[in-house]
């Protein structure tokens, strides 16, 4: 039985003085809520956060890691610096870091690769355009994705893996996929995942939702059979509408 796992994006929001304010509304609405949560506020967040996380089993992550241990790589950071930081989730290949930043599958490789090495917990994301559903091309971006995440990976070190489904079209649109959308895709996914790991592995990954997932929207999403869980943007940075989007998965 998988358990679900809903983690906030917060991209580049909230000041480290913002963020304290948020988590410090969020852990009583989550206290006791027994549901695997995340947030990831930006770095300049982090040690503030971790602190005030303290007692909460809210886990805390980033966005964004470069794959080496250290070095002259200007903005960055590296998976060590992430764990020293309090953190255990690093999210990878978000669409908004593929569009703007050019990130490619192969980087989100040599990251997956960094981040399972260190002991972080890594949420990967993939997802289609509208243009490319349009086009009849899910299946090959999705997959493609996938494959390109894990090459060069054993089945056995990709297990704690979490995947998130993120059709770029509903991402921060107000747009979401319907369930039965959503399900398709992540049945899909997990059917490849058994083709590339094996059932037993496949079937234990968990596999999130994201793309405008908003409280009155979570818990249909989140009872499908594959779909186990969600990342969340634009509903993560109010603490009400996030406690009620991670309920939604109990
Ligand atoms: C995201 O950026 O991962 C996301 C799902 O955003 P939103 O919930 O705002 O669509």
């Amino acid at each position: 039985m998988r358990k679900a796992i809903v983690a906030g994006n917060w991209k580049m929001h909230k000041t480290a003085s913002e963020a304290v304010e948020l988590v410090s509304e969020l852990k009583p609405l989550l206290t006791g809520v027994e549901v695997e949560t995340a947030i990831c506020p930006p770095a300049t967040s982090l040690q503030a956060v971790h602190a005030a996380l303290a007692g909460s089993a809210i886990g805390l992550g980033v966005q964004n890691m470069h794959w080496e241990g250290e070095g002259a790589f200007t903005g960055e950071l590296s998976a060590g610096m992430i764990l020293a930081a309090g953190c255990s989730y690093v999210i990878l290949g978000h669409s908004e870091r593929r569009q703007y930043f050019g990130e490619t599958d192969e980087w989100v490789n040599r990251k997956l690769i960094s981040a399972l090495e260190a002991g972080l917990r890594p949420i990967v994301c993939v997802g289609e355009t509208l243009a490319e559903r349009e086009a009849g091309r899910i299946e090959e971006v999705v997959l493609g994705q996938i494959g390109g995440a894990l090459m060069g990976l054993e089945a056995d070190s990709v297990t704690d893996v979490v995947w998130a489904y993120e059709p770029v079209w509903a991402i921060g649109t107000g747009v979401t996929a319907t369930a039965a959308q959503a399900e398709e895709a992540h049945a899909m996914m997990r059917s490849f995942l058994a083709e590339q790991l094996g059932a037993e592995v496949a079937a234990g990954q968990r596999i999130q939702y994201g793309g405008s997932v908003k409280p009155d929207n979570a818990a249909e999403l989140f009872s499908q059979d594959n779909i186990d869980g969600g990342l969340i943007g634009g509903a993560a940075l109010a603490a009400e509408s996030f406690a009620a989007i991670v309920k939604a998965a109990l």
